[in-house]
């Protein structure tokens, strides 16, 4: 669509060169609104990689560079690296679409709507047809109802406040007072309105801001700013993550190899199998609210729980319906991006089977992560059974022993320091690398260092003959050669 603008009013803090409030119509509100139904693969790829949310973009690198014969299918990487939303098709009817977010479904070559065969659909390119076809036509879904002339999330004309770390409220004298108060501001007279004419380059910064500035609006707004890079070392808390959820089924568990350096309680490096990094490589898939929900509203990731509790506030002032607050505050995954083990136990969406223009056949959705075009949901991204290695910042590769060697080599650590450990990863402990992925540089050590795990009672498997001959079959007699690594676990 032509380059959409939007009116905003700013109210400015000249001395601070800070953003006390922005006033705002509902177009903008919904698109606001509307990245908290986005993927996280979506944001890093817009981001051009560049996001800064913790690893999240050195994950999303390691899904690119990852040769397909480790993935189920070639539309596994598709679906990875251009996750769907469930809430896409409401999205489409926003005033203003982001570059490279226009909303592709793949078809059968083969296809005509006078045989009826080969009647399959595919959310993810390079998906195959049950023929054996790869489903590269491309179709467009048709979205009802004009754009930008309904509510697409809230309701009515309505007008808003949103705060400089994006609290949303509807406009009032009141609030836009106690909002003043709030901040501790007693003098206005440094106040200034600038009003501003933006479009999307400025809804794209502001997508970026949300996932790690503290005041993105300051940030996006207001020139001659430093971008405030709020994901500091000391602001990172990976508690066990309770904070409220019901425990599930905590059957599930996945084992996870830590090479540790006992001297200075660092971990270098883990080894798994596919499961944990179909669990990894799911971060991508996992709607920006939906994470939001999984940390318990205290995700710490940029101003993202404000915006999220805003829709909550706006929904119980009836302005959001429920249908749309559940979309936002509970968007479920695209359908068949659920991963079997799904540790994080998120919903999948029903998928789209729509039909190819009118009175032709139905188009059922197939699931892409499978070989043979089902219908049924399941399955995971990555091919197993093979070992991968994971470094601290989330880089993921199969695993090498020649590479593993020339990484250990780079700590310059004596053999012998050097231990063996596995840890079971379940639930809480995902729930705590999903945070650790979002805000954190050294992911593996705010999860699993000794230290941490000591503080929280995390379970090690212990190996039954402790300081053990060498056991790590993977780097094998390369090692064995050079030293002595103890297995015991305190
Ligand atoms: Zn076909």
């Amino acid at each position: 669509m032509a380059d959409a603008k939007f009116g905003l009013t700013l109210m400015v803090d000249k001395d601070k060169n800070r953003v006390v409030f922005a006033e705002s119509d509902e177009d903008f509100m919904n698109i606001l609104l509307s990245f908290l139904t986005m993927p996280m693969g979506t944001l890093i790829r817009l981001a051009g990689k560049q996001s800064r949310v913790g690893c999240m973009d050195t994950l999303y690198e390691s899904v690119e560079n990852l040769d397909f014969q480790y993935l189920q299918t070639e539309a596994c990487k598709s679906m990875l690296l251009r996750p769907r939303g469930a809430s896409e098709i409401e999205c489409m009817k926003l005033p203003l679409q982001l570059k490279d977010t226009k909303v592709t479904d793949y078809i059968c070559p083969n296809f005509s709507s006078s045989t009826k065969t080969h009647n399959f659909i595919s959310t993810a390119s390079n998906a195959r047809c049950r023929c054996g076809k790869v489903m590269d036509t491309e179709t467009f879904p048709i979205v009802d109802g004009e754009k930008g002339k309904e509510g697409v999330f809230v309701k009515g004309n309505g007008r808003f406040m949103i705060s400089d770390d994006l609290r949303v409220t509807p406009v009032s004298t009141m609030t836009s007072l106690s909002l003043i108060k709030s901040l501790g501001i007693r003098d206005m007279t440094a106040f200034e309105e600038i009003n501003l004419n933006t479009g999307a380059d400025k809804v794209l910064d502001l997508l970026k801001c949300l996932l790690v500035s503290k005041m993105p609006m300051s940030d996006v707004f207001l020139s001659k700013r430093e971008t405030t890079d709020a994901v500091k070392v000391e602001q990172r808390d990976i508690a066990p993550s309770q904070m409220g959820r019901v425990a599930g089924s905590d059957n599930k568990k996945m084992r996870v190899k830590l090479l540790i350096s006992a001297s200075n309680d660092k971990v270098l490096y883990a080894e798994a199998g596919e499961d944990f990094i179909d669990l990894l490589f799911s971060f991508l898939t996992l709607p920006v609210g939906s994470v939001v929900k999984l940390l318990g509203k205290c995700s710490s990731i940029g101003c993202v729980d404000n915006l999220y509790k805003s829709v909550e506030d706006l929904s119980a002032n009836g302005l959001i319906n429920c249908n749309d607050t559940a979309k936002l505050i509970n968007p479920k995954l695209a359908a068949h991006f659920c991963c079997e083990n799904n540790l994080l136990q998120i919903e999948e969406a029903a998928p789209r089977n729509p039909t190819n223009g009118s009175g032709g056949p139905i188009l059922h959705a197939i699931n892409p992560k499978s070989r043979d075009g089902i219908t049924e949901s399941g399955g995971g991204f990555v091919k197993g059974p093979v070992i991968f290695t994971v470094t601290d910042d989330l880089d993921v590769k199969p695993f090498s022993p020649t590479r593993t060697i020339s990484f250990i080599k780079k700590f310059n650590l004596p053999l012998s320091d050097i231990e063996e450990q596995v840890v079971n990863v379940g639930e809480e402990e995902a729930l705590d690398l999903l945070k650790a992925s979002f805000i954190s540089k050294m992911v593996l050590n705010d999860v699993f260092s000794p230290r941490k795990r000591k503080e929280v009672g995390m379970v090690i498997d212990k190996d039954k003959d402790s300081c053990a001959k060498l056991k790590m079959e993977t780097i094998g007699s390369c090692v064995e050669s050079c030293g002595k690594i103890k297995l015991e676990t305190d």
